[in-house]
């Protein structure tokens, strides 16, 4: 393994958030800081990060770091640790079969480890039970793509981006989820104003409001709507006869049923005007150069599947594959997505892109692992890998790198199965995840900036991540790991690795082998790197049969020319039943149609980004968008708690009334786990429905209702710790998020205005101890007592606020962004510490609101002020006056919405 690097040391790396894919340059500074900045060189990014990958540096530090493996609480050596799970893991499969034990992994595992882990369950242990939360992510793509192309090939590049005519986003708010290729697209559009972009989204997102053409269709309406693109394609003579001719299986039997999509009531259907219909449809009909990038608002669906061969059926139709400019394009939503498809990580698949019931394939990877067994059918998928957890067909489940009891549809099932089952390990980086706190077995895992691996992004390219800083504690790689315990169950040649090098190479080595050009997946170029060629490795694209240059940004594409990887070499299009948009359970107690997804600032279940207090300030709760009229049907105002139920459960978050919400529909963020509110794990409400085809869980469409949460008090609360509200009597709704001393958390129950304030002193005096029924001094307390509200303030020896409470019988008043300060400041004189307790802001500190730049701090209400009394009538005048949206530019689309919004009107400035 690399040595931690020494002081004024720079680090070529690569982001571990998103599947873009973006190169990172760290440098440690003579003082010991990292800065963090994009890498100018990779070709993913040329230089470019989000607002997410600026904060890098913000999380290389220990804190809150999960730093000793654990047996049941307590610390024990890896020796021990490796020792009892090798020995469990023997035991449990003499007694009941290898099938009996699952490995649920992620695409946050770097590919050495994922290519660990797989060898190790389907070659060693002889099962395909091992899947990845990907499943969740881009599951329909792969089962789209080796429908179709005999291989599950992404067949563009991010070049193609900026020379198509045409980009339609399908499902995808990038501006937001993929936010440095969003930028990419927007600066062709600077240059080439003839561009135009479509967005194809229910929900009118940033990124649809920058949009030439928004088509707001109905949730799931996209395989109609792509099929009656295809049959107007026909139509139009704008189909490729020559291409179809020579390459294109299933042509006829495709429009047949496209041809059923056509009907006098598609664009009700659809739930858009015929006009807009028809722009869309002359637009694709009439540019070639045409792009049709997708993401989880296509493959989180019931029909997942299909919705992507609805989409790829419009390209081979048109030829527009694989050539510059054109082509569908799937865009992955984690860092190593992509990797795991290649390395085999899904339950149903081998390694290097061989087919898991393929004879052949399972004998050409058996000989080359020298393995006693290998996997020969499909293991169980995500959901149902916790579904048979929790009926006790699995009896021990390792998870590495995720956070299912959040991240799954059903969520409190996960939970549920984790509590049942005999033996779970799972491999961590944080100590503080509700997946962990379900752990017989602990594992402290090494981190983004620790670790050595390789990933590979969305257009094929693999890059290496390199460590910065040394590991957390006693933190290990998870290839590590997970060789330690199999060579204690007596694999001892097979998983000799001591260096992730010797792991790549193999696995390159693997994907040669006896290949003959008939698997597309082929790294064999690097299967003779040395270590220090495989350090010093420059980002590649796949294929790669020469070693690879040092500076490689060709871009390589497939099937502009056929030679697809079916027994024909030719392509498949599928004939796709058109599904009806909507959702058909929608009824009088569940009337709304829920959607779920990602916000710009945070990742996943913010075990990470929930824990930088700039990117928290973009969104500090969970929060749920209500079209005004559906909010004034149900009696909800703005900034509300608001409970959302659904068959499953129920969920609390704060309102947001926005006229870009489409009526009957709500979104709710897919982030909040109970380390940050009390009730804020949406995918609780989500049932647990799967596409037939990719297994992937649908998370997208469904039926729930809102009512406003009758709370009798409220709360705001500064401590200097993550308070922790576990108390006897919990507050119904609590919410946290960090600042940059101490954390702040709204809080509103039905308990009486004396309760709550008894409840939430214990907590201001004991974050960490609710219970604590002590009241110890050593600090200085200040309390108010009014007709509707009290006042608690601590003080430490001079002056520091160590903790403030405002509790009030309605929504406590007070600026934010100036409360967010206060623990920053000393407060010496009686007089300063009751101004305080008035929580007014001086006049010449108004209320920022809701940060919209991150990097400046910049917040909502500053830039309305700023378009309204200033003149700020353009996004770059905006960052002129406050400087926001000049750095990383995230934010650039949402300045955008609020110069339309606010410019001309006389709306009200924002309330949060
Ligand atoms: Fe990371 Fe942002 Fe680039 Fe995604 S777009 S890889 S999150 S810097």
């Amino acid at each position: 393994m690399s040595k931690t690097p020494s002081a004024k040391a720079t680090v070529k790396t690569a982001c571990p958030y998103c599947g873009v894919g973006c190169g990172v340059v760290a440098t440690t500074n003579n003082d010991g800081n990292i800065e963090v900045s994009g890498d100018k060189q990779h070709p993913a990014n040329f230089g470019k990060l989000c607002s997410k990958g600026l904060a890098l540096a913000d999380t290389l530090n220990d804190d809150g770091r999960l730093l000793h493996p654990t047996i049941e609480g307590a610390s024990v050596s890896w020796d021990v640790a490796t020792s009892q799970i090798a020995s469990s893991l023997k035991n449990t499969i003499r007694e009941f079969g290898s099938e009996s034990i699952g490995f649920y992994v992620s695409g946050q595992l770097l590919t050495e480890d994922y290519y660990v882990v797989n060898k190790f369950v389907k070659g060693w242990l002889g099962t395909a039970n091992i899947d990845t939360n990907s499943r969740l992510c881009m599951a329909s793509s792969v089962a789209g793509h080796k429908r179709a192309f005999g291989t599950d090939t992404v067949p563009g590049c991010y070049e193609d981006l900026d020379s198509a005519e045409l980009i339609v986003l399908v499902g995808s708010n990038l501006a937001w989820c993929h936010p440095v290729l969003y930028q990419r697209i927007m600066d062709t559009k600077a240059k080439r104003p003839e561009l135009t972009v479509v967005v194809i989204d229910p929900r009118n997102s940033i990124t649809a409001s920058n949009a030439d053409l928004h088509l707001q269709i109905q949730p799931d309406g996209d395989t109609l709507l792509f099929n009656a693109l295809l049959h107007h394609l026909h139509t139009q003579g704008a189909t490729d006869t020559s291409y179809i001719d020579q390459h294109v299986e299933g042509f006829d039997q495709a429009l047949a049923q496209a041809a059923t999509a056509f009907s006098p009531q598609l664009s009700e259907q659809l739930g858009v005007s015929k006009d807009e219909l028809e722009q869309f449809f002359t637009l694709f009909t009439r540019i070639q150069k045409t792009i049709t990038v997708y993401s989880q608002g296509v493959n989180q669906s019931r029909t997942g599947t299909d919705k992507v061969s609805a989409i790829i059926n419009c390209h081979l139709a048109t030829g527009r594959i694989g050539k510059p400019g054109m082509g569908p394009f799937s865009i992955t939503g984690q860092p190593n997505a992509m990797g795991g498809r290649e390395v085999g990580g899904l339950a149903t698949m081998l390694a290097c892109h061989r087919d898991l019931e393929n004879t052949d394939h399972q004998a050409q990877v058996q000989t080359f692992w020298q393995s006693p067994a290998i996997a020969n059918k499909p293991g169980l998928t995500a959901v149902d890998m916790f579904r048979a957890v929790q009926s006790g067909k699995l009896k021990a489940i390792w998870i590495m790198a995720t956070n299912p009891v959040d991240s799954l549809p059903e969520a409190d099932t996960a939970l549920d199965a984790l509590k049942r089952c005999p033996l779970v390990i799972v491999s961590e980086v944080t100590r503080n995840s509700d997946t962990l706190a379900c752990a017989n077995i602990a594992l402290p895992a090494q981190a983004f900036g620790e670790k050595e691996g390789t990933v590979t992004n969305s257009e094929r390219r693999i890059s290496r991540q390199r460590r910065i800083k040394t590991p957390a504690g006693e933190a290990m790689p998870d290839w590590w790991a997970i060789s330690r315990v199999a060579q204690k169950m007596g694999y001892t040649d097979a998983f000799n690795y001591e260096t992730p090098a010797q792991i790549f190479t193999e696995y390159a080595a693997l994907s040669a082998f006896e290949n003959e050009g008939t698997v597309d997946f082929n790294i064999g170029g690097c299967a003779d790197l040395s270590d220090d060629e495989y350090n010093t490795l420059a980002p590649f694209q796949w294929p790669c049969l020469e070693k690879p240059a040092t500076n490689n940004s060709v871009a390589i594409r497939f099937f502009g020319a056929g030679q697809f990887y079916t027994p024909d070499k030719r392509a498949r299009m599928i004939s796709v039943q058109n599904a009806i948009p909507g959702n058909n359970t929608l009824s009088d107690s569940y009337p709304l149609i829920l959607n779920t997804g990602r916000i710009r600032d945070q990742w996943h279940t913010m075990t990470r980004t929930g824990y930088i207090p700039r990117l928290m300030g973009h969104r500090a709760e969970p929060f749920i968008e209500i079209n005004p009229s559906d909010a004034l049907i149900h009696g909800i105002k703005d900034a509300d708690i608001v409970q959302i139920d659904s068959q499953n459960n129920k969920v609390l978050a704060r309102s947001m009334l926005s006229d870009r919400q489409t009526p009957g529909q709500v979104f709710i963020p897919m982030h909040w786990s109970s380390q940050f509110a009390s009730l804020g794990r949406v995918n609780t409400l989500v049932e647990a429905h799967t596409d037939p085809t990719s297994r992937q869980p649908a998370f997208k469409n469904q039926a729930v209702s809102i009512r406003r949460f009758a709370a009798s008090s409220y709360a705001f609360l500064l401590t200097r710790q993550q308070p922790y509200f576990a108390d006897n009597e919990p507050p119904e709704y609590w919410a946290s998020a960090p600042l940059d001393e101490g954390w702040r958390s709204e809080v509103a129950s039905s308990l009486s205005l004396d309760e709550l304030t008894a409840q939430l002193t214990r907590a201001a005096y004991h974050p960490c101890e609710p219970d604590s029924a002590e009241i110890p001094s050593p600090w200085q307390p200040l309390e108010y007592t009014g007709n509707n509200s009290r006042r608690l303030a601590l003080f430490e020896p001079y002056g520091r606020l160590y903790a403030m409470l405002y509790v009030s019988t309605s929504s406590v008043e007070l600026s934010r962004s100036w409360a967010m300060t206060l623990l920053t400041k000393r407060y010496e004189s009686l007089q300063t510490r009751w101004q305080l307790m008035a929580g007014r802001a001086p006049s010449d500190q108004p209320d920022k609101g809701a940060i919209v730049c991150s990097c400046f701090s910049v917040g909502d209400k500053e830039i309305v002020r700023s378009i309204r009394n200033d003149g700020c009538c353009t996004v770059d005048k905006v960052g002129k006056k406050l400087s926001a949206g000049t750095n990383c530019g995230s934010c650039r689309n949402e300045i955008d919405v609020l110069i339309k919004r606010y410019q001309a009107t006389d709306q009200s400035i924002p309330t949060h």
